[in-house]
């Protein structure tokens, strides 16, 4: 913290990655926190999920770089290929993104990295079974209340509670969610089961109606897959709907033996449809303010939703001071970069790759150096040496 102000009593709406990442930044800098969490216990899915460089940069300044190599996978190359299996495209990664970036690019069970982060929070502050419900200014102090009655204070409110943040509610009233018109079915399959993928390669499988995105985790023990299809909706904007395995079969029948492979592996697909929110002009009023998903819900084609999380958790970190002014510095401070993450991860990743192209194996192509070109300022962004330059 910047000043010499007594140390805050700061209250984190929801346990997920971001209020998790928030609650053990702000205890690192002799803040006083408490973890409200609507759930019964401290859990998190066990599908993969990217950690960009920008994002395992923080982990690790953290002290987690041990902790997160041992449970994570650093791929090796990123490859391409069409539903018949040919090569279209391919890029090293690995050691020579971890030289560019100054920070591996990662791949990660979300229930892994969950449990790293809540390893930073002793467990006497957070309060789970406590869904909050409405907030109001009190004084120089905000005061809590939750769905079953309860009721707290605190100096500062931070909404970490995802896309159906009540505290986004709160500060920005009702809005609509934007609906991309996809759907994305995803789980996990041992590695064992689809011999023909290598368990240190990200794969991005292109065909005319479908995407399937398929990366290892769990050090190489697991592959994730995430297939993007056209979806007509009416969509349900949940992280939990299942979705359908016949679906998924039909989808990829006829494609290349690994992903008929994993898709006779995969069990009853989670289905996920699509959505992100418009940018807020303001993330906050008075003592409270919105970090994570609540922020800026994007959609998940730049693989960037935690990683900007924990970006914010760094941010409001450094500004925090128990004061308004302090909030809204860190708001301006994030609101530009992630605003920009936001709209760019609309139509990005596997949207951009193409199926047929002349360049195959050099990539030419087949979009993928856009996709990866698209990321690069995000991947090389260091959110502490941004804060030291202001
Ligand atoms: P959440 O993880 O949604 O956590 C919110 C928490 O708040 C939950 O625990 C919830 O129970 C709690 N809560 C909600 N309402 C209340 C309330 N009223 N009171 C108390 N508690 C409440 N991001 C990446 O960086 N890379 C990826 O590859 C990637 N892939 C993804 C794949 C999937 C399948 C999904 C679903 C997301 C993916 N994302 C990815 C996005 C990323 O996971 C999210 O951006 C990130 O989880 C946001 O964390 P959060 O803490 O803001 O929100």
């Amino acid at each position: 913290m910047p000043n010499t102000l007594p140390a805050p009593h700061v209250a984190v709406a929801g346990a997920g990655l971001g209020g998790l990442a928030a609650a053990g930044a702000l205890l690192a800098a002799g803040v006083t926190v408490d973890v409200y969490e609507q759930a019964p216990a401290l859990r998190e899915t066990g599908v993969g999920m990217h950690l960009g460089p920008n994002g395992a940069r923080v982990l690790f300044r953290w002290g987690l770089e041990e902790a997160l190599r041992a449970v994570a996978v650093r791929p090796e190359a990123l490859e391409v290929r069409a539903q018949d299996g040919r090569l279209l495209a391919r890029r090293p990664m690995g050691d020579t993104w971890e030289k560019e970036y100054g920070a591996p690019h990662l791949t990660v069970l979300r229930s892994d990295l969950h449990a790293l982060l809540a390893a930073r929070v002793p467990a006497e502050r957070i309060h789970l079974n406590t869904r909050l419900a409405s907030c109001t200014p009190d004084g120089d102090t905000v005061r809590l209340r939750f769905a079953d009655g309860r009721e707290a204070a605190a100096d500062v409110l931070v909404g970490a509670d995802g896309v159906h943040s009540a505290v986004r509610r709160i500060v920005a009233g009702e809005e609509r969610p934007v609906f991309s018109g996809a759907s994305a079915l995803r789980g996990a399959v041992p590695a064992a089961e689809v011999p023909g993928l290598a368990p240190d390669t990200m794969y991005m499988w292109v065909g005319r109606q479908a995407r399937l995105l398929v990366v290892p985790v769990d050090a190489g023990r697991r592959l994730t897959y995430v297939a993007v299809l056209p979806d007509t909706g009416p969509a349900e904007e949940s992280w939990s709907a299942t979705g359908d395995r016949e679906a998924l079969a039909a989808t990829f029948e006829g494609w290349h033996e690994d992903v008929t492979a994993l898709v006779r592996a995969a069990g009853t697909p989670g289905r996920w449809a699509l959505y992100d929110r418009e940018p807020l002009s303001r993330w906050g009023h008075d003592r409270v303010t919105l970090l994570g998903d609540a922020a800026h819900p994007m959609l998940p084609h730049h693989g960037q939703g935690a990683g900007q999380a924990l970006e914010d958790a760094v941010a409001l970190a450094h500004f925090l001071d128990g004061t308004p002014a302090g909030l809204r510095r860190y708001e301006e401070f994030r609101r530009p970069h992630t605003t920009r993450v936001q709209l760019g991860s609309r139509g990005g990743g596997t949207q951009k790759v193409r199926s047929s192209g002349d360049g195959a194996a050099d990539g030419a192509g087949s979009g993928l150096d856009q996709v990866v070109e698209d990321v690069s300022w995000i991947h090389h962004y260091d959110v502490e040496a941004a804060l030291a330059d202001m």
